[in-house]
């Protein structure tokens, strides 16, 4: 579904992604972990070209951009809008447009991007918020959610632009521990459904149950690939067993 080849990402003389390659199947819910500055983010971050890689490979869909090509096969605007829509991510901070009601967040992004119908946009949207259980909070600003219900309309948001791909950077991290809950439980009914994501996450036990691969991020390479129950449960390197110990 999606192909990474030798990725390299630098911010002036800090290389901070040193060649990542990587194929990943459809349905395949891929959980990162690694050390704070390990590159995590800045790899979800290239996938759906928030930041343009220094150079490197990547296809996905209609799209395959070689950036070892240099600027003659950058992508245009629409396509970048067309790639983002593919390739839906959440972050760590609630991104809801504080001045739009919920629904209205859910809605903008379909008419305008996808050219939809405002009627179809407002069905669609009000099928995706029963289904999470804000239905009701439709006309509530974000300021009046809590932050589960926050991060939990971010990701119906992303939803509703019908993406192939979800990325979730740490979506839990800023949220009360009692919040936590059902903002994965509507990630693991993602995955059940078979979407395909990709997620940096401390919540080892949502990757060891949930996830079908892990990816331990060291220094910009990909130093352990696997099922979870081998790079979680049977880490090879002293540096991945160092960082569980840390985090477990
Ligand atoms: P964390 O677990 O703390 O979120 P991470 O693995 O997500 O860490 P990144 O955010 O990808 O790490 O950052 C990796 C490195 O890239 C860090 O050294 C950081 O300082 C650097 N970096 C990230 N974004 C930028 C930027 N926009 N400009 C300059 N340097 C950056
Ligand atoms: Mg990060």
């Amino acid at each position: 579904l999606l192909k990474i080849r030798k990725l390299h990402k630098s911010y002036g003389a800090n290389e901070v992604l040193k060649g990542i390659s990587l194929d990943i199947h459809e349905g395949e819910v891929v959980s990162i972990i690694g050390a704070s500055g390990s590159g995590k983010s800045t790899f979800l971050r290239c996938l759906n070209l928030m930041e343009t890689p220094t150079s490197g490979f990547m296809d996905f869909e209609r799209f395959a951009f070689d950036y070892e090509l240099g600027a003659r096969r950058q992508p245009t605007p629409q396509q970048l809008c067309e790639l983002r829509a593919r390739i839906g991510m959440v972050f760590q901070s609630y991104n809801l447009w504080p001045h739009m009601t919920v629904l209205e967040n859910v809605v903008e992004a379909p008419i305008r991007v996808r050219r939809m119908p405002r009627r179809q946009a407002v069905a669609e949207a009000e099928a995706l918020l029963q289904r999470i259980g804000l239905y009701e909070k439709k006309q509530a600003y974000p300021s009046k959610l809590s932050g589960g219900q926050q991060q939990r309309v971010a990701i119906v948001r992303a939803l509703a632009m019908a993406p192939k791909v979800m990325l979730f950077d740490e979506v839990t991290s800023a949220l009360d521990p009692e919040l936590v809950g059902e903002v994965l439980a509507l990630m693991a009914s993602l995955a059940a459904d078979g979407m395909t994501m990709l997620l940096v996450t401390h919540e080892m036990a949502f990757a060891r149950d949930v996830g079908t691969r892990t990816l331990f991020f060291d220094g910009g390479v990909i130093a352990e690939d696997g099922p979870p129950k081998e790079v979680i449960g049977a880490p090879r390197s002293e540096r991945l067993r160092h960082f569980l110990r840390r985090v477990l």
